[in-house]
Formats: structure tokens, C-alpha cells, sequence
């Protein structure tokens, strides 16, 4: 009797298992729903390209097309993150909060439900979406610049549309691995830090993956990131460089996926060698190799639901050249500083010259098993890093850091990179057009943007 009556209870106990089982993969499948979608936004015909201000003509021809693409994932609560990736030099400030108004409109959505990111390729369109930015162009350019941005701003509310018509029930998970062409391009020299490779540089080699599968286990999605520039290339093609050809390979492999390029805080990071297309495409078949490694790797599974948060971190600049050193700086030899000095005065005299800049971070906790953090600006390497070494611990959830994201206004030193000077500290900050930046940043600047980061980190603890 007694081993009959173990008999039952352990049949009854294997039932009970198997039924826990089902419901529990049941409700995995029912728990997340996921759609992506793709648009190309290659401009229609020749386009004045960004990146290089010494480019003297527009685009000649296409090398490989430009595209928005969309991730959207939805929890059982109906929680909702809209990733949106562009293979463009940047997601200006304005263009961002086009869309996020459109989506509030059409969809309810909040500011902390999308996060847009840009590849930062150098062989793409310029994107002119302020007064600022359109100063001083010839009609033809301003026209072509102007039309540019509302084709661009349809296509990604189309690409985002098509992705929403998409959601299904999918299955999320983490996984990563590493590759190594992005070197540190900031070389110390006697006369100040050099663009040029720094094999001694700091690096962030991670890639980052998130796959996306549906009910039956097939991939449709695969997010992946990596932390370099964009710039192996620098010809009059329009292309998407090395994470464009990442992603190409990628939807080639499992077609019908939608592979979807993050940019990392790649700031101060370059892809070596570079300058030519069969070193573009090598650097994105070692990418999508990459991206086929981390996909082999044990799935850290991702379950529970999402919890988004964002606000903006009040970014102070140090204190501006006077009136005085403008005009001097005005009559300079080299163009850029001339010119740079005149908008300055133009800002001065008018009274807008900006003191500090409100810089928009993004988190998004996928489940406990992914934190994610979108960074704004071109920021650089530090900042990964840092974040990284700080938030993760044994059994915590893995933290993935992108730059590049929802307002690429300008290069974000770190407080090392400040100190240190050259291009990335604050150099740089001549070229910027969307919003005319009135110098470097103040030390503080690390510190602003962390303290937001933390505090928004806290804000995103899932509700127990
Ligand atoms: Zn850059």
C-alpha cells in the first residue's frame, strides 16, 4: 500500500509539474508581444551628406541603402517600448520630439516609451531640422535639406506604424559577445591629444544582443550594439558603413528577421584600418559574426515586465569667450573658427547664448534581466564603462549602455576627456548645427549626467 499510495502522489506531482510547465511557457508566450519593421529613408536623389565639413558637393550615388528601423516591444500590463534605429549621422533634438509628439497623439505614448538612436554613419544625408542649422545655405540645399527632413519624419511614423501592425506574441532574451576593430582615437602627443589610433586607449567591445522570436522560436528582431564611429568611410556614396553592412549580413543569415544597429558611446572611438569600402564591409561581417557568436551563447532569458523612465540631465557649459575675444577670434584665417565666432557673436548680441543644455537619458529595465541605458549626445567611451562597473552585480540584471540616443546635439567628454582636450572635449563643438553650442562643457558635465542616470536608474525599479 504504502508504495502504491507513493506511486499516486508521485504520478499526481508529475502532472501537476507538467501542467506548471505548460502554464508557465503559456504565459511566457502570452507575456511578451514584439513586431519590428524596416523603411528605407535613402534620400531620392543626389543629397548634401554629413559628417565631413570639407565635403564640397552633394552625394554620388547609392552604396548601400539607408534605413528606419523599429522595435517595438509590449509587456502583459501593457507597458510599451518603441526602439527606433537610424542609419543617419545623428537624431537631431527636433526630430525626436516630432515623433514623440506624433505618438502621444496617435497613441497615448509617453516621453520615457521611445528611444531613438543613430548610427552616426558619415555617408548619410545632413539632417537639418532648425533655423540655426539652415543659416547661411544656398536655396537649392536649403530646399533639398527641408524636404529631406518631412520625407524622414513620414517614413520613421510609417516604419513605426508597420511595427505596431506587427505585434505578436514573442519571446525576448539577452545574450553577448565581443569584437575588436574599434580602437580609442585619442593619441597624446607634444602638442595635445591627436585624432589617431590609440592601441593604449580605453575601449567598450561588448556587443550587446537582444533577440527577438516568436511563438515558435524563430528569430524576428535582433537589436545589437557596439561602440565605435561610423567612419571607416568617407566618400560621396550614400552608405550606411560598417553597421550597415553588420545589419545587411545579419537579415541575410535569418531572413526575415529585422536587424536593428544601437550605437554605443562610441565617441571618442574609431573603426581601424579604415578609408576604404572592402575595409567597411569587413568591419561589418566582423560585427555580424559577432552578433552570430553572442547567438550561440547560452539565451539569458528575459521575463517579467517592462519599466521605462526618462527625463533630462541640465548639462552646464563653461563660461563663454567675451565680445571681445569673439571679434578677434572673427577675423581669423581658418573659416571654421571665423565663422564660428560670428554665429557666436549672432547668439551674443541677441541674447540667447546658451548657458546649459537639457540632455534627454532614457531606461528601459527589460524584465530583471537587461537595464538599459540611452545616452544622449556623442558620448564617449567613459561613460559605458563607468555605468557598467557600477550597476552590474552577481544576479542582477545585465546593463547594456547605448549613446547616440534622442538628441545628438554634441560630443559629452568625460571629465578625463575635458581635462585632456583636443577634438572631443570640446574642439568639436565649432561644427555643431542643430543648436549652436556656446563652448566646451563645465567639469561638472560627468557628474550631471550621472547623477540623472542614477536617479532614473532608482525611478525604473519594477514595481513589486
Ligand atoms: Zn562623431
Amino acid at each position: 500500500m504504502p508504495l502504491r499510495f507513493s506511486t499516486v502522489v508521485a504520478a499526481t506531482c508529475l502532472v501537476a509539474v507538467c501542467i506548471f510547465r505548460t502554464a508557465a511557457a503559456d504565459q511566457d508566450a502570452k507575456s511578451w508581444q514584439a513586431g519590428a519593421a524596416a523603411v528605407k529613408i535613402t534620400p531620392d536623389g543626389p543629397a548634401w551628406m554629413a559628417g565631413y565639413a570639407s565635403r564640397t558637393e552633394p552625394s554620388i550615388g547609392v552604396e548601400l541603402d539607408l534605413f528606419a528601423k523599429t522595435l517595438v516591444v509590449r509587456d502583459s500590463m501593457g507597458e510599451t517600448v518603441v526602439l527606433v534605429t537610424l542609419d543617419l549621422i545623428s537624431v537631431p533634438g527636433p526630430l525626436r520630439q516630432h515623433v514623440e509628439k506624433s505618438l502621444a497623439e496617435s497613441r497615448k505614448l509617453k516621453p520615457e516609451n521611445l528611444v531613438m538612436n543613430c548610427s552616426h554613419t558619415h555617408c548619410g544625408p545632413e539632417i537639418r531640422t532648425t533655423g540655426t542649422a539652415l543659416d547661411g545655405l544656398d536655396p537649392d540645399r536649403r530646399a533639398m535639406a527641408i524636404a529631406y527632413v518631412e520625407t524622414l519624419q513620414q517614413r520613421i511614423l510609417s516604419c513605426i506604424d508597420q511595427a505596431f501592425a506587427k505585434l505578436a506574441p514573442a519571446k525576448l532574451s539577452f545574450q553577448k559577445a565581443r569584437a575588436a576593430f574599434a580602437m580609442n582615437r585619442r593619441l597624446p602627443s607634444p602638442t595635445g591629444y591627436q585624432n589617431s589610433p590609440n592601441p593604449d586607449g580605453r575601449v567598450d567591445h561588448d556587443v550587446p544582443v537582444l533577440r527577438v522570436e516568436d511563438a515558435e522560436g524563430t528569430i524576428t528582431a535582433v537589436v545589437f550594439g557596439y561602440a565605435c564611429h561610423n567612419t571607416t568611410l568617407g566618400f560621396q556614396k550614400l552608405c550606411g558603413d560598417y553597421a550597415g553592412f553588420a545589419q545587411q549580413a545579419v537579415e541575410e543569415a535569418h531572413p526575415g528577421t529585422v536587424a536593428l544597429f544601437m550605437m554605443g558611446c562610441g565617441g571618442d572611438q574609431n573603426p581601424y584600418p579604415r578609408r576604404t569600402l572592402d575595409l567597411a564591409k569587413q568591419h561589418g561581417r566582423t560585427l555580424a559574426t559577432a552578433v552570430e557568436a553572442a547567438l550561440s551563447t547560452p539565451k539569458r532569458e528575459i521575463a517579467g515586465r517592462l519599466s521605462v523612465a526618462f527625463g533630462t540631465a541640465k548639462l552646464d557649459y563653461a563660461e563663454a569667450q567675451s565680445k571681445e575675444q569673439l571679434q578677434e577670434q572673427q577675423k581669423s584665417t581658418n573659416k571654421y573658427d571665423a565663422r564660428y565666432a560670428e554665429r557666436l557673436l549672432k547668439e551674443l548680441e541677441a541674447g540667447t547664448l546658451l548657458t546649459s543644455y537639457p540632455a534627454p537619458v532614457s531606461v528601459v529595465r527589460f524584465g530583471d534581466a537587461v537595464l538599459f541605458v540611452a545616452l544622449p549626445g556623442e558620448t564617449v567611451v567613459d561613460y559605458s564603462l563607468r555605468i557598467k562597473r557600477e550597476n552590474r552585480k552577481a544576479d542582477g540584471p545585465e546593463v547594456w549602455v547605448a549613446g547616440y540616443s534622442n538628441d545628438v546635439f554634441a560630443y559629452i567628454p568625460s571629465l578625463r576627456v575635458l581635462l585632456e582636450g583636443g577634438y572631443e572635449a570640446g574642439g568639436a563643438m565649432r561644427y555643431m548645427t542643430t543648436v549652436v553650442q556656446p563652448g566646451p562643457f563645465a567639469p561638472n558635465v560627468e557628474d550631471r549626467l550621472l547623477e540623472r542616470v542614477e536617479q532614473l536608474i532608482q525611478d525604473s525599479q519594477p514595481v513589486k
